[in-house]
C-alpha cells in the first residue's frame, strides 16, 4: 500500500495532476478517526489518492467520489482496482453539478476538490446530502498563495478564479447555516459544520 501511494505521487507529478498535499491529506485522515466517519462524498477524484487514503483511514469508511475528466476518471479507477478497494470506492464519471445523488443518502463528510470556481456551488448543492453532524471539508484555499493577492496576478482567467475563492471564503465566514474553521495546512484547509453540529 506504502508502496502504491508513492507511485501515485510520482504519477500525479509526472502528469502534472495537482493531488494533495501529505499534511493535509494526514489531518483528514486524523479528523475521519477522530469523529468516526463513515459515508464520505468526494467532489474531484483526480487519479484517486485522496478518496484511497480517505478509504484507508479506518475499516468501515465508505467513499463516493465524482470525476468529471474522463482520463482521470480512468486512472482512478484503475488505482482504486490496483490497491483492491472496488468494494470501498464508487467512483462517478459525472459533473458533480450534473449528477443526480439518491435523496435518502446522506454523508458524514463532503470533501471539495474539484472546479476551484465553483466552490460555492459545490457546497450550496451538496449540504443537502449532508449529515446533521456532517463536515464539509475544502482544499485549496490558498490556491498556491494566490488567494489574498490576486490584484497582482495578471492572468485574467488566474484572477477570476482566485478572486471566486476569495468569495468563497467570504460565503464561508458569513454563512448563517455553517461555521467554518480555516487551516493554514498544505494549500489551505476548511472545516465547516452546522451551527448546532455536535462536532
Ligand atoms: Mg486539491
Amino acid at each position: 500500500m506504502k508502496q502504491f501511494i508513492i507511485e501515485m505521487e510520482q504519477y500525479a507529478e509526472e502528469h502534472n495532476i495537482p493531488i494533495i498535499e501529505k499534511e493535509s491529506i494526514a489531518y483528514i485522515m486524523k479528523y475521519i478517526k477522530k469523529n468516526n466517519i463513515k459515508n464520505i462524498l468526494e467532489i474531484g477524484s483526480a487519479i484517486g489518492y485522496s478518496s484511497i487514503l480517505m478509504a484507508s483511514a479506518s475499516p468501515d469508511v465508505y467513499v463516493t467520489t465524482i470525476e468529471k475528466d474522463e482520463t482521470k476518471y480512468m486512472e482512478c479507477l484503475k488505482n482504486v482496482k490496483k490497491c483492491g478497494m472496488e468494494n470501498k470506492i464508487n467512483v462517478v464519471f459525472q459533473d458533480a453539478l450534473e449528477v443526480n445523488l439518491n435523496n435518502d443518502v446522506k454523508y458524514d463528510l463532503i470533501f471539495i476538490d474539484a472546479a476551484k470556481g465553483q466552490y460555492t456551488k459545490f457546497f450550496e448543492k451538496f449540504k443537502y446530502f449532508l449529515t446533521e453532524d456532517g463536515t464539509i471539508v475544502s482544499d485549496n484555499l490558498k490556491f498556491h498563495g494566490y488567494v489574498g493577492n490576486s490584484s497582482k496576478i495578471e492572468s485574467k482567467n488566474l484572477q477570476g478564479l482566485v478572486s471566486k475563492i476569495e468569495k468563497y471564503i467570504e460565503f464561508l465566514k458569513d454563512n448563517e447555516e455553517f461555521d467554518t474553521k480555516f487551516y493554514d495546512l498544505g494549500d489551505g484547509l476548511s472545516f465547516s459544520v452546522r451551527k448546532n453540529a455536535n462536532r
